[in-house]
């Protein structure tokens, strides 16, 4: 692995929140000068087809940007504020049931199973009551 793939990688995981191609090519950029978007282009593709990252559109809350994070073993759901843009994740084993239940059903082997959800975080919710 090239050190720009490495510090692509070490980028994607340290971030705390879901970046998408252009903040991951700034941090990047950071750590290794020589990265270029081609470089982060590039090596986001690489790193999907491995299956070390997943690549999500997060309900398009920003149009047609995609989000980048790193594949855990847990598959989790993301919860996407329509009002404020947060992003929280959320796992249960009611999903990984359903996952169970699904392979059980259809005879079909889940590499991936992607939820999201998009509302009102519980601050937005919250702010919303009080103006009503
Ligand atoms: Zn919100
Ligand atoms: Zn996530």
């Amino acid at each position: 692995m090239t050190a720009q793939r490495r510090a692509l990688i070490e980028t994607i995981q340290e971030a705390t929140s879901h970046l998408d191609a252009a903040s991951l090519l700034k941090l990047a950029h950071k750590r290794d000068p020589k990265i270029d978007r081609a470089t982060v282009y590039r090596t986001l593709e690489l790193l999907k087809r491995l299956g070390m990252i997943d690549e999500l559109d997060l309900m398009h809350l920003n149009g047609e940007k995609h989000y980048y994070e790193v594949k855990t073993q847990k598959d989790h759901m993301h919860l996407a504020c329509f009002n404020c843009g947060e992003i929280e994740e959320f796992s249960s084993p009611t999903f990984e049931q359903l996952k169970q239940e699904i392979s059980a059903k259809k005879n079909f082997e889940i590499q991936v199973m992607r939820l999201e959800i998009g509302g009102l975080c519980e601050r937005c919710a919250g702010q919303r009551k009080v103006l009503q």
